[in-house]
């Protein structure tokens, strides 16, 4: 009877199996989303391993170090490191034993009682630095209580209730190890691989799954079947061996698959009483499939063992995939946005909140936006479909059709092409060095020139707002021309305390991803007066001539946010504080880190401006020593470094809309600073997630090619 049901129970196809697809394109996609399903089942969170204790020795030849390891989530675990004889910056793998594998076995520093029970000592002798520690998940709990009841069990079932499980946190350790493995002395932090046997290699084959770094090369035995054979048939699945969950998406054989084109070995044994070899067999087909499409080498050994690991076949593999020129330290992005998993399970939960309601657009989620966007904004908001949107949306209701809008000669086309579709004239304005912004003088000019202008719409670039826009908005003042901020950037960022977007009539801000606060798609309004964000509200929905009413008085648009857009926003704007913190500290570490750097002068935020550091600016000096383009070049290319986007390597007045018959093109030009700037400025990789270690590879790679 309860065979019948285990069976049923497991006979769930993965879903996620049938969508895989023929193409490069929708296998890498595929392999994506497995990952991000793994990471969401296994909910790790990112949390380092601390050496609380290190006691080192040297016996048989090896090096030895006892360490300590305290983790966040299960406390202090043994573990233990072993290097060759006189090795500096050597290959390392973490060694990951099966369930009732000993550490001091493993490590050799008991005899083991299987002659391959010691795979961290064997390959420790076969060239590579090892740690190994102890899973921990047995000898611990009182034998009486447990009146027979398996440890392991007892705990996963803890894990369980907590919405986590046991998978999931010894995961979280090996991505820890693996951590201190990479900072350890004696180890190159780019040749880093990972072994695993039986209950071992499901942890070593889903920190392979997320770990960060690239391609980790994973060898892992005795661990290949289908989860209906290993929990159903045979009764040998453990419980700390798969995420509760994960069938509804990928067997096993899947989850190898998605690491190609890693380098991988699989070991099975044909008289292993854990599997069945002929299920093994068509898993290991499953996986060779995998990577013959992803033209990708596999390993796959079948061996006549029991339940266990050919050594010789594990230190060659990891020979030839951790050779000298084998990198697996990850590139440094020009830009990573980043959820961590209870991020995602928050967006989740509102996303079904609001598919569970119904309400999909303008509801409760967009109110909580709006309510959260006001502390960094100094005034009553409201959200709309994107930045572009809001900046037609102000200029509407401000009314600038048939008259001019002046906009600083450097900013994205969104700010002058908002105004064209408003039914305006845009004429350009120089910028002033310092903060970046519309030169006050230049701004004078313009409005000389053009006595019909209807709005001035200034921008703040890369998150400064410049102290030069008190001046700005005098000469406004003085002419009666309301000011409109693209605040796009500027989210959070500050001048002389107050925030971006609300010095004008009207401050627009996007939360598209490239900016600090992102929704996907969206944007907002910030605004004073009562009466203008009304106005908002009627033009984002259709023209309405009033709340609730059908009439419609204006030509408005679908301007509104969605439920599930705001569902990302509210999530990403609860963590601004630390998404701000985080920013300004990485940009005060490169202000340190470049200070003796030649060819580079980083770009001074003017006092009585706080940035947001929506972009981290630098200058190359002197002016056209170095072309910019082949710098990026090699930067990506001998570095794997990749440059952020400029702000903005082409003037407006440069785009071919704007130079064409009867538009003004370079006519209130030369534009001369602005075009210095954007020329001969770089905007050096920043976002939360960017590590120390990260941006020291950033500096050292500019340090090597600059001049
Ligand atoms: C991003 C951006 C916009 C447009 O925002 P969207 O949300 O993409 O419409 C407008 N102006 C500037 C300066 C921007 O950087």
């Amino acid at each position: 009877m309860q065979s019948h049901h285990l069976r049923r129970l497991l006979v769930t196809e993965p879903s996620l199996r049938h969508t895989a697809s023929a193409t490069a394109v929708g296998r890498v996609a595929h392999a994506a989303r497995l990952r991000s399903v793994v990471a969401r089942l296994a909910r790790v969170e990112h949390a380092p391993l601390l050496v609380t204790e290190t006691r080192a020795s040297v016996r048989d030849g090896l090096h030895r170090e006892r360490l300590v390891l305290d983790s966040p989530l299960r406390g202090p675990f043994p573990g233990t490191l072993l290097a060759p004889p006189g090795v500096t910056r050597g290959p390392a793998v973490l060694v990951l034993g099966g369930r009732n594998a000993r550490l001091d076995q493993l490590t050799g520093d008991v005899p083991p009682d299987h002659p391959d029970r010691n795979v961290a000592e064997h390959l420790a002798r076969a060239g590579f630095v090892t740690l190994s520690f102890d899973h921990g998940i047995g000898g611990g709990l009182d034998e009486e209580r447990r009146a027979g009841r398996d440890e392991g069990t007892l705990l996963a079932h803890a894990f369980a209730l907590t919405g986590r499980s046991l998978l999931g946190a010894l995961v979280g350790d090996a991505l820890g190890a693996l951590d201190v493995l990479a900072a350890h002395p004696l180890v190159d932090p780019g040749r880093l691989g990972l072994f695993g046997h039986s209950l071992g290699a499901a942890v070593a084959l889903h920190a392979a799954l997320l770990a960060p770094r690239e391609a980790l090369p994973l060898c892992a035995a005795s661990h290949l079947g289908s989860y209906q054979a290993l929990y159903a048939r045979l009764l040998t699945g453990h419980e700390g061996a798969a995420l509760p969950g994960i069938l509804e998406y990928a067997d096993l054989a899947d989850l190898y698959s998605a690491l190609a084109p890693a380098p991988l070995q699989l070991q099975y044994g044909t008289a292993d009483a854990h599997l069945e070899p002929a299920d093994a067999r068509a898993a290991a087909d499953t996986v060779r499939a995998a990577f013959a499409a992803a033209g990708a080498p596999v390993e796959i050994h079948e061996l006549a063992m029991g339940h266990g690991t050919h050594v010789g076949h594990a230190a060659n593999f990891f020979a030839r995939s951790l050779a000298g020129d084998a990198v697996t330290a990850c590139d440094v992005p020009a830009q990573r946005i980043r959820f961590e998993v209870s991020e995602r399970r928050a967006v989740l939960d509102r996303v079904d909140a609001a598919l569970a309601s119904g309400v999909l657009t303008q509801g409760p989620q967009v109110a909580r936006f709006e309510e959260l966007a006001r502390t960094w904004t100094g005034t009553e908001t409201v959200a709309v479909a994107s930045g572009s949107a809001a900046l037609e949306i102000a200029l509407r209701i401000v009314g600038v059709a048939g008259r001019t809008v002046l906009v600083p000669v450097n900013t994205f086309f969104a700010t002058a092409a908002s105004a064209v579709r408003a039914g305006a004239a845009v004429r350009f304005v120089d910028i002033e060095p310092d903060g970046l912004g519309m030169d006050p003088d230049a701004l004078r000019a313009a409005l000389d020139r053009h006595p019909d202008t209807a709005v001035v719409l200034p921008v703040h670039i890369g998150g400064i707002v410049s102290p030069a826009l008190h001046a700005v908005l005098a000469h406004c003042h003085e002419r009666g021309v309301p000011v409109v901020e693209d605040a796009a950037h500027a989210f959070g960022a500050t001048l002389d305390g107050r925030p971006a977007g609300s010095f004008g009539r009207f401050g627009a801000f996007s939360f598209f991803p490239t900016k600090v606060a992102v929704s996907g798609d969206g944007g907002l309004l910030s605004a004073a007066l009562p009466d203008d964000l009304e106005q908002v509200r009627r033009w984002r929905d259709h023209g309405k001539s009033a709340q609730g009413s059908t009439l419609r008085d204006r030509p408005g648009g679908n301007w509104r946010l969605s439920e599930l857009h705001a569902a990302v926003g509210t999530v990403d704007l609860e963590r601004f504080a630390n998404t701000l913190a985080a920013r300004r500290e990485r940009a005060g570490r490169y202000d340190a880190l470049l200070a003796d750097v030649p060819g580079i002068r980083p770009h001074a935020v003017p006092d009585g401006s706080d940035s947001n550091f929506y972009k981290y600016l630098a200058h190359l000096v002197p002016d056209g020593a170095l072309d910019r383009t082949p710098l990026k070049k090699r930067l990506r290319e001998r570095h794997g470094v990749s440059l952020a986007g400029e702000v903005y390597d082409h003037l407006l007045c440069d785009h071919p809309y704007f130079t064409r018959s009867g538009r003004p093109g370079r006519a209130d030009g030369p534009f001369e600073r602005a075009r210095r700037f954007a020329r001969h400025h770089i905007a050096l990789p920043l976002y939360p997630s960017l590590t120390e270690a990260e941006q020291l590879r950033v500096v050292a790679a500019l340090r090597s090619e600059l001049p």
